[in-house]
C-alpha cells in the first residue's frame, strides 16, 4: 500500500491556513487536521484545571494525566479530552493568550507531535500548523507556507470579531527554542495579502496535482 500523502500548510497567525487547508482537503478528499486546535485544547485544559501555563512542570504533569483520544469525523481529525472536543471554548482570547506558552514547552511538543503523526491512520492529510513541514512531517514533498501583511491579518481577525495582538503571538512562536515557526525547507511561500481564499487554495491544489501527476 502507498504511504499516506501529507500536505503541510504552515504560516503566521491569521494567514488563512484554516480556510485554505479546509478548501484543499475538501477538493482532494483528504482529512483536515488543525494542529493549532490541539495546542489550544491543552491550553484550555490547563486553564480549566488552574495550572499555570508558564510553569512547564505543572503543564507536563497535566499532560501525563489527561485522557485523550483522536477521532476523525466528517473528514476532520480532532483530539478529544475526556471524550469531549472543546470546539468553541478553545477560540477565546484567554486561550489564544495562553497557548504560545504551552506550545513552547518541549515535552508538550513531543507529545503532540506523536499524536499528529498518528493521524495518518485516517488516510491522506492536509495538516495545518507552525512546524508541520519543518518538524512533524519534514519528509513530505508537499509543503506550503502562508503569510500576509500584519495589517491584512489583523483586519481578517477583526472581521471574525476577534481583537488580538497577532504580532506578539507570532513573535513568541518564532522565537521559541523548540520547533519555532519558520519557512520549512522546500516550502512554496504564498503571500496572500491580495488573494482570495479561492485563489490561494486553487494555487495549492494545482501545485499538488501537478506534483502528483509527475510522480506517475
Ligand atoms: O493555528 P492557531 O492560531 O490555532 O494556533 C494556536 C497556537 O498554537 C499558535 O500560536 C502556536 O503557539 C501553537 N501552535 C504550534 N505549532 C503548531 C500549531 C499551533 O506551536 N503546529
Amino acid at each position: 500500500m502507498n504511504e499516506p500523502i501529507v500536505i503541510a500548510i504552515d504560516g503566521t497567525s491569521a494567514s488563512g491556513k484554516s480556510t485554505n487547508a479546509k478548501l484543499v482537503a475538501q477538493a482532494l478528499g483528504y482529512v483536515y487536521v488543525d494542529t493549532g486546535a490541539m495546542y489550544r485544547t491543552l491550553a484550555w485544559y490547563c486553564l480549566q484545571k488552574k495550572a499555570d501555563v508558564h510553569d512547564a512542570k505543572a503543564v507536563t504533569a497535566l499532560l501525563r494525566k489527561w485522557k485523550t483520544r483522536l477521532e476523525c469525523v466528517d473528514g476532520r481529525a480532532r483530539l478529544l479530552v475526556d471524550g469531549y472536543h472543546p470546539e468553541r471554548e478553545i477560540r477565546t482570547a484567554e486561550v489564544s493568550a495562553a497557548v504560545p506558552h504551552v506550545a513552547a514547552i518541549q515535552k508538550v511538543r513531543q507529545w503532540l507531535v506523536k499524536r499528529q503523526r498518528e493521524c495518518v491512520q485516517f488516510g491522506n492529510l492536509v495538516m495545518e500548523g507552525r512546524d508541520i513541514g519543518s518538524n512533524v512531517f519534514p519528509e513530505t514533498e508537499f509543503k506550503f507556507y502562508l503569510d500576509a501583511s500584519l495589517e491584512e491579518r489583523t483586519k481578517r481577525r477583526a472581521a471574525e470579531g476577534i481583537q488580538e495582538n497577532l504580532a506578539a503571538r507570532d513573535r513568541r512562536d518564532s522565537q521559541r527554542a523548540t520547533a519555532p515557526l519558520m519557512i520549512p525547507l522546500g516550502a512554496m511561500v504564498i503571500n496572500n495579502s491580495r488573494m482570495t481564499s479561492e485563489q490561494t487554495s486553487g494555487l495549492i491544489i494545482s501545485e499538488v496535482r501537478k506534483r502528483l501527476a509527475g510522480r506517475k
